[in-house]
């Protein structure tokens, strides 16, 4: 062994030891979790991150989505309150780390299955954890798709499918066939409940999304990929975030959000900057563009990157 690569080796500890250190030190604590009855043996855990559905059958459970690595713990004991079964599966709606940053934990259980543009998001941008603390272990999934995938276990069918780009280059929406039920990842944000005593809102029809340009997302395609998402057949919805919803509220988000694209799209023609646009996102819409991190990427918030490739899009 010659001294340059002892010094290299040396160097690699370094390195590996102050990601781990600055993990250590900085790691969230994670906030509680609750879990809810879907319907059948379909059960979603939420508190913290994105929406995780269980599916509970006789020869193990599947998840779709495993939100940040620091809520693996708490994931893990939900799950045991309802089962005894083994998870042996994860499918991811996309990369991001509110969704898909406990990959790294369940890969020595579990298979994890994601669309191969969410795969190659993680390899190429080597930053999803967003939210999550740098030095954060990145989780590839060992299993892509890239129209459909599904999973048959224990006698029932959970069912991944891609529509095409929207929030990320790579959303799946995953589909339990038997139930009648599915899970859009961010493609499709459910309501929050009102702050108690808040007026009613005044604003013109729009939504509270985040288009993640860096990671092949797509404002125009997305109304595209909901009328896919529309075409399928069911009843009941787990949002990316939010409470549990129906058909009619995905209609009605596909419609607000094309209301509010049509306005923009008519703003940002007639103009030569982003400002205009800008301007309008922020006091219509309650989109926020001063004070927002230019990570993570939150919903409603216009990083300066996000308004500047939001402006290119529309103005094509
Ligand atoms: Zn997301």
């Amino acid at each position: 062994m010659n001294r340059k690569f002892l010094a290299a080796i040396f160097a690699g500890i370094l390195l590996l030891h102050s990601g781990w250190v600055v993990y250590t030190q900085n790691a969230k604590a994670p906030r509680p979790l609750r879990m809810e009855k879907v319907k059948g043996d379909l059960y979603m855990i939420s508190g913290e991150g994105g929406n995780v559905a269980v599916y509970v059958t006789s020869e193990g459970v599947v998840l779709v989505d495993d939100m940040f690595d620091r809520n693996h713990v708490d994931i893990l004991a939900q799950v045991k309150s309802v089962t005894d079964k083994p998870i042996k599966y994860v499918l991811n709606t996309h990369q991001h780390d509110d969704h898909a940053g406990g990959d790294f934990k369940m890969l020595p259980i579990a298979e994890v299955i994601a669309h191969r543009n969410a795969r190659a998001n993680l390899v190429h941008i080597q930053q999803p954890y967003y939210e999550d603390t740098p030095g954060t272990p990145i989780g590839l999934p060992r299993i892509t798709f890239t129209d459909e995938a599904s999973v048959f276990l224990g006698g029932k069918e959970v069912r991944a499918k891609y529509f095409g780009r929207g929030h990320t280059s790579g959303d799946a929406v995953v589909i339990f066939p038997d139930l009648g039920v599915i899970h859009t990842g961010d493609l499709f944000l459910g309501k929050q409940a009102p702050r108690a005593g808040a007026p009613p809102s005044t604003r013109p029809p729009g939504v509270n999304i985040y288009v993640d340009y860096a990671q092949g997302g797509s404002f125009m395609d997305w109304t595209r990929t909901l009328d896919g998402v529309l075409s399928l057949q069911f009843d009941t919805v787990i949002p990316g975030h939010g409470s549990l919803s129906n058909k009619a509220d995905i209609v009605q988000f596909r419609s607000d959000l094309e209301t509010m694209r049509t306005r923009l799209i008519g703003i940002v023609k007639a103009s030569t900057t982003k400002d205009s646009m800008v301007n309008i996102l922020e006091s219509d819409y309650g989109w926020q563009a001063k004070g927002c991190p230019l990570t993570p990427p939150t919903s409603g918030c216009l990083q300066f990157q996000q308004s500047d490739a939001m402006f290119a899009e529309l103005k094509r």
